[in-house]
């Protein structure tokens, strides 16, 4: 079933950081260079007249932070020509040095995970609760996540307070879920906004079954290539865009460290797509989206 996205598959016009990415670890010498560089390093910078991107899928986790330190992280970001980067980390001390750092572009999410090794715990551990709530009172965020849960696990104790929790404090759920998972959390509270990651790698068709039933859910395409391959939109997911224009944004997922390296070309890939869209379905997707449903949410708090 997930094997519809072919994450480890780099663009095929990028077969030098092809290499880069298989060697892993090995390649992070080179963007750091890159970046410390300043410059365009081996990605080429967004040109100012570029499509604005909102990269709704970013995490800066402890992991990186040494290999790449807040302020090369935000030029990375900026290089992309990035005009928003919601983001979030396993702990969420990455989360907010970012922030510190680029208060204009980072837009904070709140995960539950303290360290790289709770994916698979979490929603088994009430002191995860605490932890929420001590961030919540402490820092601003858009959103709770993201956080993977799937099928019944959804109905447990520590999801079920994630979800009161965001209503609480009017933020959006980023759920990395099975179509199960979701309909849970919405039972829970139907009032709930949800922004699926990934899509939850399911099909275009059972996506777009899931937006005419959910009015509050929106999707991300982080980490997923079957909608998009060699500049071109698959049919499928081009009716997809179309028929819920305002629902779909774009994200990196940068849950490794080396995935950093890929920010730049994410972007640059997601403006040969998008440009084949109407320019109006194709800027919604690109940050219109992303910009009307979180822009202000700091703002507001
Ligand atoms: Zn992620």
């Amino acid at each position: 079933m997930h094997m519809l996205t072919s994450p480890l598959r780099p663009p095929a016009s990028h077969t030098r950081r092809q290499c880069l990415r298989v060697a892993g670890l090995a390649c992070l010498p080179a963007w750091a260079l890159a970046v410390s560089a300043a410059g365009p390093g081996s990605a080429a910078a967004a040109s100012p007249a570029a499509l604005p991107i909102f990269d709704a899928h970013l995490h800066y986790s402890h992991d990186a932070w040494d290999r790449l330190p807040p302020a090369q992280a935000v030029a990375l970001l900026r290089q992309a020509g990035l005009k928003r980067a919601m983001v979030s980390s396993s702990s969420d001390e990455g989360t907010q040095m970012l922030y510190q750092a680029a208060p204009d572009l980072v837009l904070p999410s709140l995960r539950p995970y303290r360290s790289r090794g709770e994916i698979g715990s979490w929603m088994n551990d009430s002191t995860v609760v605490a932890h929420l709530e001590a961030r919540l009172a402490k820092y601003r965020y858009v959103a709770i996540g993201e956080f993977h849960i799937y099928s019944s696990d959804a109905d447990g104790a520590v999801m079920r307070r994630v979800v009161a929790l965001a209503r609480e404090h009017r933020l959006f759920l980023h759920s990395h879920s099975d179509a199960d998972a979701i309909e849970r959390q919405f039972k829970q509270d139907p009032d709930a906004r949800i922004l699926w990651a990934h899509a939850g790698f399911d099909s275009p068709d059972k996506v777009r079954e899931m937006l005419r039933r959910h009015p509050r859910l929106w999707c991300d395409l982080a980490f997923r290539s079957d909608h998009a391959s060699m500049g071109r939109v698959d049919d499928a997911w081009r009716a997809a865009f179309l028929e819920f224009p305002d629902r779909f944004m774009v994200g990196t997922d940068t849950f490794t460290p080396e995935r950093w390296y890929y920010v730049v070309d994410h972007a640059n890939s997601a403006r040969q797509w998008l440009a084949t869209l109407p320019p109006p379905v194709a800027e919604n997707i690109a940050w219109k989206n992303g910009e009307r449903l979180f822009g202000g949410l700091l703002a507001a708090r």
